[in-house]
């Protein structure tokens, strides 16, 4: 009822009472409440209140209640709000716990997973140079360390697969059954050696070969017969300027010269083979001619 009075007659000395105890927001007691009425009520606001009371007070009641369980279903629904969101709150904990295990067990698998898989990687790059240097050993030439005849075979198919046209020079040492007559096949060797050497510094970047004997290949990639020939000759001079002695002795060797036929090798593989042998006679003509030259056709 002095709730009622309150909200109708805020002006009023009732309101005004409850106003000062409450300032707002203060739950006023009943006894407050009774003391109140007494202290300023009158005959006419507690009569009128009465008829108007006993009028609206089943209602008022009843939205009291309703409002009583309005606020008892937000509060259920808050408590039960509440309570999921603290069982979220465990669960999203217990996730994050679950999920940060999880991470962690994940982690560690990828780290395992890393670590195999970088050991399968070394392994596999381990047998790839194992392999390349068996493959390395099976295409180069024990004597001079330059590809020998298979190497430069598979350098021709690789080149006919590409379709990367080049120059073939076949050189064959001068007169060199003298110096092994001279000086001994050790000595032989060793000039051998030093003249694929020669012939590889000369020529790089292509790619110097001993075809067999004393015979070497250079494959000039993406190279003209005069583009070789010109490359050649210059090898050539660099052999001839050479000042070969027996390291034992120092004693002179002489002259080592080359004669080279120079020719283009195009199309399939079998046809960069044929390429060599027409170089070949190229070669032998060169030989006819006197040695220590370069020919093309
Ligand atoms: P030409 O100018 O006509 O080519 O004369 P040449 O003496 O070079 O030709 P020939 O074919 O008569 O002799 C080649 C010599 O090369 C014979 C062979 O013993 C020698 N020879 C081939 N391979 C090797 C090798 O690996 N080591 C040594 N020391 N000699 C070799
Ligand atoms: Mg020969
Ligand atoms: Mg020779």
């Amino acid at each position: 009822m002095l709730a009622y009075l309150v909200l109708n007659e805020p002006d009023s000395a009732i309101a005004r009472a409850v106003n000062a105890i409450t300032d707002g927001r203060i739950r006023i007691r009943q006894a407050d409440a009774d003391k109140i009425i007494c202290l300023h009520g009158n005959g006419n606001a507690v009569s009128g209140l009465t008829d108007m009371v006993a009028a609206e007070r089943d209602a008022v009641r009843h939205q009291t209640l309703r409002l009583g369980d309005m606020a008892s279903s937000a509060a259920a629904a808050s408590e039960a709000f509440t309570a999921d969101l603290n069982a979220e709150a465990d669960m999203l904990s217990a996730d994050t716990v679950n999920t940060v295990q999880i991470l962690a067990r994940m982690i560690e698998r990828s780290r395992r997973a890393e670590h195999d898989l970088k050991a399968a990687a070394d392994r596999v790059e381990a047998l790839r140079q194992e392999l390349d240097a068996a493959r390395g050993d099976a295409e180069r030439d024990q004597l001079t360390g330059l590809a020998n005849r298979r190497g430069i075979e598979r350098r021709l198919r690789t080149l006919a697969d590409d379709g990367r046209d080049c120059a073939i020079g076949l050189c064959d040492v001068d007169h060199f059954k003298s110096i092994n007559d001279r000086f001994g096949h050790v000595v032989g060797d060793r000039v051998l050696m030093q003249i694929g050497s020669v012939l590889a510094a000369a020529c790089a970047p292509h790619l110097v070969g001993r075809w067999g004997g004393e015979e070497f290949l250079i494959v000039l990639e993406d190279r003209t017969e005069h583009e070789g020939i010109k490359v050649l000759d210059r090898a050539r001079a660099d052999l001839v300027s050479h000042d070969f002695k027996v390291r034992e002795t120092n004693e002179p060797i002489g002259r080592v010269s080359f004669s080279a036929g120079v020719a283009v090798a195009q199309g399939d593989y079998e046809d960069r083979i044929a390429a060599i042998r027409k170089a070949d006679v190229i070669l032998y003509r060169a030989k006819a001619a006197g040695r220590n030259c370069v020919f093309g056709s």
